[in-house]
């Protein structure tokens, strides 16, 4: 499946939930607030949805949220996706509150690849960002993730002015000797976080800038890799990643289609709105209008999104769509 600007697809970022039970600083400061609505997509959704992409070629599934775990049901999601012909990859990103318990279940559901959110290896950090005093804990799930075997164990921190921008040293002991990728994402603006986002944007130069002072090589990027740019050093098992949404050519190399938890089609993190599907996931004998209307709808896709601009679309916070 191609778009018109010649980029074909390989990867659904698949919401399961608007729901957190944190309050990361730059996404969801209040905490979660229930909204009215339908409710999220139910694992026979799921189900179809994932076939039709997979028939259409995208073969990486990462499920996300909000916080995609605390879905009671989120083993049999793992495994009903797992089932589905033609998916290759199965990913996760959590912040992590379960995971010391249940890294091994949700292995042997069939996840392959998890990706934990950590903005700070220092505990009092941690807890300011996220408003929970769980780093141990959290720290504790990656652990159990590296002994249950998973193909990818990943780290997600955002990048802070004055809060963890210094902290590369922290991050680069910790990968010393863990197989570990940790991805510094640039913080991005959303409808809600505007202020704060002018207070601690910092761009990932800063990050690059030391990794290549120190001896860290850049890798070649693979086919149905995500967003983020590889560094390399021989004298680390661990790697890092670059996510710059602000870079040049950053959407040139998009490879991936977003549903929410609500199931609709998101064709950019940072779209004005979502095309509802959730009328063609009721039954079985929808799913051939379901490929037809997604291949369509795929035709609208733009070329970039307009974030320089300050134009943030309709995402007010990435728990909406899921980052
Ligand atoms: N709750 C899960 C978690 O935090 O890993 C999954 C959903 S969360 C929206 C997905 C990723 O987006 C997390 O790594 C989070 O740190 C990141 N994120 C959230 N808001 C962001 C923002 N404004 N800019 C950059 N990354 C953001
Ligand atoms: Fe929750 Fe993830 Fe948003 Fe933090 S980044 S508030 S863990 S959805």
């Amino acid at each position: 499946m191609q778009d018109a600007f010649g980029r074909s697809f390989a990867y659904l970022r698949l919401s399961i939930t608007d729901v957190c039970n944190f309050s990361c600083t730059y996404c969801l400061p209040d905490g979660y607030k229930k909204t009215i609505g339908p409710g999220f997509l139910k694992l026979d959704e799921i189900r179809r949805l994932a076939t039709v992409f997979a028939r259409l070629g995208l073969w990486k599934i990462r499920i996300t949220g909000g916080e995609p775990t605390v879905r009671r049901d989120f083993t049999q999601i793992v495994q009903t996706l797992r089932a589905v012909p033609g998916i290759r990859t199965l990913a996760t990103t959590t912040n992590g509150y379960r995971l010391r318990e249940h890294a091994d279940a949700w292995r042997a559901a069939g996840l392959d690849a998890i990706n934990v959110s950590i903005d700070s290896l220092d505990a009092k950090i941690f807890h300011q960002v996220t408003g929970h005093d769980r780093m141990h804990e959290v720290q504790q799930g990656i652990e159990a993730c590296l002994t249950a075997g998973y193909d990818s164990v990943k780290l997600n921190a955002v990048l802070l002015k004055g809060i963890n921008d210094h902290a590369l040293g922290s991050f680069l002991s910790y990968i010393k000797d863990r197989p570990l990728s940790i991805r510094f994402i640039e913080l991005m603006q959303t409808g809600d976080n505007a202020q704060y986002f002018e207070k601690y944007h910092v761009p990932a130069t800063v990050i690059i800038d030391q990794l290549k002072q120190q001896g860290w090589v850049q890798k070649t990027r693979e086919l149905g890799a995500g967003p983020a740019v590889e560094y390399l050093h021989g004298d680390y098992a661990g790697r890092i990643g670059i996510i710059a949404p602000y870079s040049k050519d950053f959407c040139s190399t998009c490879n991936r289609l977003r549903v929410s938890a609500r199931g609709d089609l998101h064709l950019c993190l940072f779209s004005e709105t979502g095309i509802g599907l959730r009328h063609l996931l009721q039954s079985d004998d929808d799913m051939d209008a379901l490929q037809a209307f997604v291949e369509h709808s795929l035709t609208r896709k733009t070329a970039t999104h307009f974030l320089h601009e300050g134009l943030t679309g309709g995402t007010q916070k990435l728990a909406d769509i899921g980052g």
